[in-house]
């Protein structure tokens, strides 16, 4: 039985159980469930305030799965980009993103994706798999068992994989990071970035937390987007902006920046128009160089008049920077990197969904 893979409620629940099968105190169960996520410990027999037989007896009915392995990319302005492996040939991409005094980690949700943006070097590498909740909540755990990063202030899903995608799984951590008997980290500080896939954006919606939603729009308009975002062709641009309009949150628009694609006046009138429809934010990201064979980054005066070209309109924008420019922080870089050294051979697109 895998506690980290059940939420947090429930686990309490099972440990009760446990605890009284046994006969052992009732407090042990209060002892026995902080190890899971609040103080965690990488294995029952690190949870030395539990007596010899409880930590064995723990060990063998409930062992604590982790990451068979883990590569870190440092960049020189902070950024720390992670390789976690699971099984199955799950491996996937965490970026740890320092900004001030605060950490953001960027975590995923699948091994490689579906759908296919042609941005997105998780794109190409076509989809391999869904992680499991616990897998993505594994990722902030693994930080928050190593000293030198503990606990990260703010969790997005901007990493590999399409969240909305895998919901079953991400519902699941969603709770599993939010429940102050899980990480405890607050839904104001979690961030769920999607490419809009509309039933699944529905039931975000109706979660009763204040999850954040980003939406990954980067062409204002439907025939643009259909050009580097093949989803525009199930979901439209449209149908999304409606869902969201639903949504009881603040809405940021997430928009990469590709020279001569997006990045025209008319592209930023039509931006302006749907971000002051939905009173949302938008965040400009210069697409990663090297991220995507054939196309280049807007420059940066290019991408400066862009962004006033919206706040002249009263868009509440932010020209962000590319981070860990000297590492592969695109996301999928790294594992694609990580495959290259091992001679795995690319998986197959299996974009099946668009
Ligand atoms: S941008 Fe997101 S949805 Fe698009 S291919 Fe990359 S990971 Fe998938």
């Amino acid at each position: 039985m895998n506690l980290l893979d059940v939420a947090p409620a429930e686990a309490a629940r099972i440990i009760d159980d446990w605890v009284a099968a046994r006969g052992e105190a009732a407090y042990r169960a209060r002892q026995i469930l902080p190890r899971l996520w609040q103080r965690p410990v990488a294995a029952w027999s690190d949870a030395t305030d539990l007596p010899q037989n409880l930590r064995s007896a723990l060990e063998s009915d409930f062992p604590l799965p982790r990451p068979g392995g883990r590569t870190e990319q440092v960049s020189a302005d902070g950024t720390v980009k992670f390789l976690f492996e699971f099984r199955d040939r799950g491996a996937v991409e965490s970026v740890l993103i320092p900004e001030g005094r605060r950490r953001t980690l960027c975590i995923s949700s699948q091994a490689g994706c579906a759908y296919g943006c042609v941005f997105c070097a998780t794109g190409r590498m076509g989809f391999i798999r869904h992680l499991a909740a616990w897998e993505i909540a594994a990722q902030v755990r693994e930080l928050v068992l190593d000293e030198a990063y503990g606990r990260p202030a703010n969790v997005v899903f901007m990493g590999m994989g399409e969240p909305l995608h895998n919901w079953e799984a991400v519902d699941l951590a969603l709770t599993i990071l939010n429940d102050p008997l899980g990480l405890g980290i607050g839904a104001r500080h979690i961030t769920v970035s999607t490419i809009g896939i509309v039933p699944k954006l529905e039931l975000l919606a109706a979660r009763p937390e204040q999850f954040r939603v980003a939406l990954s729009l980067h062409a204002p308009t439907t025939e643009a987007r259909r050009a580097i975002m093949p989803v525009e062709g199930k979901y439209p641009l449209a149908s999304v902006l409606e869902t969201l309009r639903r949504f009881p949150k603040r809405v940021t628009f997430e928009y990469v920046m590709i020279r001569d694609v997006n990045d025209s006046e008319r592209d930023a009138r039509e931006l302006a128009r749907h971000a002051l429809a939905l009173g949302a934010l938008v965040n400009l990201l210069p697409l990663h160089p090297g991220g995507a064979p054939g196309l280049e980054p807007t420059a940066r005066a290019e991408a400066r008049r862009f962004a006033k070209l919206l706040r002249d309109q009263g868009v509440n924008a932010t020209l962000r920077r590319s981070r860990g420019l000297d590492i592969s922080a695109a996301c999928g870089q790294l594992r694609t990197e990580v495959d290259q050294q091992r001679d795995v051979p690319p998986e197959e697109h299996a974009g099946v969904e668009q």
